[in-house]
């Protein structure tokens, strides 16, 4: 938990989302600013805070999103159409908030390859 940190707010329900799903180790909530039909955030319970900042002891959480995804993907109606996995690190990548997550996007074609 970090004290500034508004998806550790939304994990801990001191902020309202509209949450899609919850586990132990994850929330899936809906984006406040839709890019695709279909977009929806995967955030760790555990604050990390970007990709860069992941430990060896951190990393099993990865392959609970990557199944994580799948299942959500599925629930949206998305695994015939087709899907997205984003994440952002860092600036470059224009990563805005600083607290581990991945976006699924779907629910249209995607207008470029990659970037
Ligand atoms: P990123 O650029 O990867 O850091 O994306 C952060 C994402 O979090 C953006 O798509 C925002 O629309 C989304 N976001 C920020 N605040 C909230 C919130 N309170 N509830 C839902 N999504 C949010
Ligand atoms: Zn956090």
């Amino acid at each position: 938990m970090s004290d500034q940190c508004v998806f550790c707010k939304i994990i801990n329900k001191e902020i309202q989302s509209d949450i899609r799903y919850e586990d132990d180790q994850v929330v899936v909530i809906r984006d406040i600013n839709p890019q695709t039909p279909s977009h929806l955030l995967i955030l760790p319970k555990v604050h990390i805070s970007g990709m860069d900042t992941l430990t060896p002891e951190q990393s099993p959480i990865i392959a609970h999103i990557a199944l994580v995804a799948k299942k959500l993907a599925s629930q949206e109606g998305l695994s015939e159409s087709g899907w997205r996995l984003v994440v952002n690190c860092g600036q470059d990548a224009k990563q805005t908030v600083f607290h581990l997550h991945v976006h699924i996007l779907g629910g249209r074609p995607m207008t470029g390859q990659l970037a």
